[in-house]
């Protein structure tokens, strides 16, 4: 009996979770469940999404993000707190995003934290897992208690609509202007509905995957243009007077698709780049377009406590609908069966089930 007991105790003190070994490939391994120290929480992760970085991170490396355990969207229950925290206890419902800046260096003092220096010195990865260890300024300023109403589903969009948040503010996607968005994966599904909260009077949504166009008329998009059955730049002029777009917003991540992004803007528009590139990639432009027909260009990149808040007050608040993002389920042990369906675009995002 005490020998059953004895190794039943170090079973359970053992986790599975998913580690990103090189480019191409992940390993299920078997680890320790970390224990918190003092500020830190361990969550128990019910339900984990891919994500257009992750597949990023598989295919190609990641600019910013390292090697080693795999995930960042997620949502759970917290298993254990560290001493001195007070928001949460064992039990409660809790989601975070993978990072929180540092709150003290030259970015975070300009309240740029997208910026900050140290934002990726301490990260929560590993949500393609059984449990998760949550450093300190991450539960401080940007983890949340899940309400009832919320489903982990929604609630695990917390990262990415936060990022979509961030670039959402850094263009105008108000009143009666036409805003296209090139790409018709998770992240274009996500800005549709906070173009739709901010009021957008029109949006196009360009893609070549007709399942995830139909997606996008669901959750609001004014028209869908199929760029494998018709030139964008073309039905997007036709759709606005021969003019172009008021607004594009960028959410592929190739040099292809800036290059495109540019030419659909209107002279005077604004073009909002969210898809960050392979690391070292180039493009060139017409500096015409810039000069002459006035096209302000903006990057944005990652989120800052003020747009996870945000986030967070529009999952909570109905807003967002994360479940047509959500298009398949997979056992923790078949992630590259997960990251299969996403690569071919059979999925959207799929939901990781340890
Ligand atoms: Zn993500
Ligand atoms: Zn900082």
């Amino acid at each position: 009996m005490g020998n059953l007991d004895s190794e039943a105790s170090v079973d359970r003190a053992r986790m599975r979770v998913q580690y990103l070994v090189r480019v191409g490939e992940t390993e299920l391994r078997e680890v320790a469940i970390p224990q918190p120290s003092t500020g830190e929480v361990l969550a128990r992760v019910n339900l984990a999404l891919t994500c257009g970085t992750d597949l990023k991170m598989l295919e190609r490396g990641h600019a910013r993000l390292p090697s080693g355990p795999f995930g960042h969207e997620w949502a759970g229950r917290v298993a254990a707190v560290g001493e001195g925290v007070r928001e949460f206890e064992t039990g409660n419902r809790i989601v975070a995003t993978p990072t929180a800046p540092c709150g003290d260096c030259v970015y975070c003092l300009k309240r740029e934290e997208s910026l900050c220096l140290h934002l990726f010195e301490d990260v929560a990865l590993g949500a393609y897992g059984e449990y998760l260890l949550l450093p300190r300024h991450i539960v401080r300023r940007n983890a949340f208690r899940i309400p009832e109403a919320v489903s982990d589903a929604q609630a695990a969009v917390l990262e990415p609509l936060a990022c979509v948040v961030h670039g959402a503010g850094r263009v105008d996607l108000s009143g009666d202007r036409t805003v296209v968005f090139l790409g018709d994966g998770p992240i274009t599904l996500l800005f549709l509905q906070v173009a739709r909260v901010g009021g957008a009077g029109r949006t196009i949504v360009i893609g070549r995957h007709p399942r995830r166009l139909e997606a996008a008329r669901v959750l609001g998009a004014d028209a869908v243009i199929d760029s494998r059955e018709s030139d964008p730049r073309s039905a997007v002029e036709a759709l606005t007077d021969g003019l172009g777009a008021d607004t594009v917003v960028e959410c592929v991540g190739r040099p292809e698709a800036w290059h495109e992004a540019l030419a659909l803007a209107r002279r005077g528009g604004e073009v909002l780049f969210f898809g960050g590139c392979e690391k070292d990639a180039t493009v060139s432009f017409q500096t015409e377009r810039i000069h002459y027909d006035e096209i302000d260009v903006k990057g944005a990149f990652h989120y800052t406590p003020a747009t996870v808040r945000r986030a967070w007050d529009l999952i909570c608040g109905g807003a967002i609908d994360a479940h047509p993002l959500i298009t398949h389920r997979r056992p923790l042990d078949d992630l590259t069966g997960a990251f299969d369906l996403v690569r071919r675009r059979a999925a959207v995002k799929v939901a990781i089930v340890p």
